[in-house]
């Protein structure tokens, strides 16, 4: 079957200098700048879909306006594509930016053994490529690479789904450096999009 990859950038938006989402921001740093998460993702989101398309990937951003869009109608307009597509084989990727005292790269799917675990593993690898120094935030303990929780949008999609953490917007040095900058944002998007050809390559030699 021929990949579709659905892409969800989280959070909302800027609106005529408002921002849709409260919350999920980086602090106020000393210089005055600041880092909205949700227009980091739709940057990286934005970024990853050129790249699949020059490559003739088939794709699509879930969430194209700037409106915090409900998670629920998230998911059923992931499950719409999937149905009007059965042809293909459906993968969501919701991209976010982590909070909370840390740093790194984590990743979540849906729980259990899944297809979901299979494109985790290959979007793990390819942030440890681009990215050889930066810690991968992992739990072993069911064997696989990934954090198994049950976000919604990754409980409630009909199809692989897997939710990427990258990086701490409260870390002040990730911020700056990787998630403020155009070239940190594109060797995330590299990442992405590399664990994805990874990914399209394997399901290709199963058929
Ligand atoms: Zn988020």
């Amino acid at each position: 079957m021929k990949p579709f990859i659905l892409l969800d950038p989280g959070h909302g938006g800027i609106i005529n200098g408002v921002y849709q989402t409260p919350g999920k921001r980086s602090p106020l740093w000393s210089n005055g700048s600041q880092l909205f998460e949700g227009e980091c993702n739709r940057a990286i989101t934005q970024g990853i879909s050129q790249a699949l398309t020059l490559r003739g990937i088939e794709n699509k951003i879930i969430v194209p306006e700037l409106e915090d869009i409900s998670l629920p109608t998230r998911v059923r307009r992931a499950n719409h594509v999937a149905t009007q597509h059965p042809e293909h084989q459906c993968l969501l990727i919701s991209v976010h930016a982590n909070a909370g005292g840390g740093s790194g790269f984590e990743i979540y799917t849906s729980r259990g053994q899944t297809n979901s675990d299979i494109i985790a593993d290959h979007l793990t690898h390819a942030f440890t490529q681009v990215f050889p120094n930066k810690p991968l935030r992992c739990d072993y303990s069911d064997g696989d690479s990934d954090k198994e929780r049950g976000f919604y949008m990754l409980r409630k999609t009909h199809m692989a789904a897997v939710l990427t953490e990258n990086f701490f917007m409260d870390n002040e040095v990730e911020c700056y450096l990787i998630l403020m900058s155009a070239k940190g944002r594109q060797k995330i998007i590299d990442y992405h999009v590399r664990g994805i050809l990874a990914w399209v390559k394997e399901e290709k030699g199963k058929q």
